[in-house]
């Protein structure tokens, strides 16, 4: 936990946490590339709204990012825009947070960067494109059919097949 190299999505609420109840405040984040724990994420942008509860702070808003994995289909980079929907409580004292729930630290500091994290990897696609036509690899000589047709054989019914379906179907019956 003391060894954790230090967030860059923290934020000081302590000021706010003297507020009167339903205070709120608008946080705009833009990171051109921000290290969230163990992701990368470029960028990181989005608003949105704190709110100072009997029970500490409701943050409400709209992350935005790209992910970039590999496309299934070709195998090249596949960049995906995610929309990350922030819709949180922090507890205030702490202490008071339920087990799992969010909670501002002591010293008054909202660490975004586990929440941010969790929802960037909720919205990881299990299979990402590098875009929605992508026409993948040709399964005979392994050409990149978005570069263009290889010219092998793409015949959908193989002739033997066709044959065995003539005899499975005969049209005399
Ligand atoms: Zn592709
Ligand atoms: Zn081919």
């Amino acid at each position: 936990m003391t060894n954790k190299r230090p967030s860059r999505l923290r934020f000081n609420f302590g000021f706010f946490l003297e507020a009167t109840l339903g205070t709120s405040r608008t946080i705009e984040l833009n990171y051109p590339t921000i290290q969230v724990e163990d992701l990368t994420l470029s960028p990181l942008t989005g608003t949105f709204t704190a709110t100072r509860t009997s029970e500490g702070v409701y943050l409400s808003g709209t992350l935005h990012s790209t992910l970039i994995g590999q496309c299934v289909r070709c195998l090249e980079p596949a960049t995906t825009p995610i929309s990350m929907q922030v819709d949180d409580l922090f507890y205030y004292p702490p202490q008071t947070a339920p087990e799992g729930e969010y909670a501002i630290g002591e010293d008054g500091f909202i660490d975004l960067a586990p929440l941010v994290r969790e929802l960037a990897v909720l919205e990881t696609p299990i299979q990402p494109v590098c875009r929605p036509d992508c026409q993948g690899l040709c399964i005979e000589c392994g050409q990149n059919l978005n570069e263009g047709d290889c010219g092998c054989e793409s015949d959908p019914i193989d002739p033997r097949l066709s044959a065995l379906q003539q005899l499975l179907n005969p049209s005399d019956n």
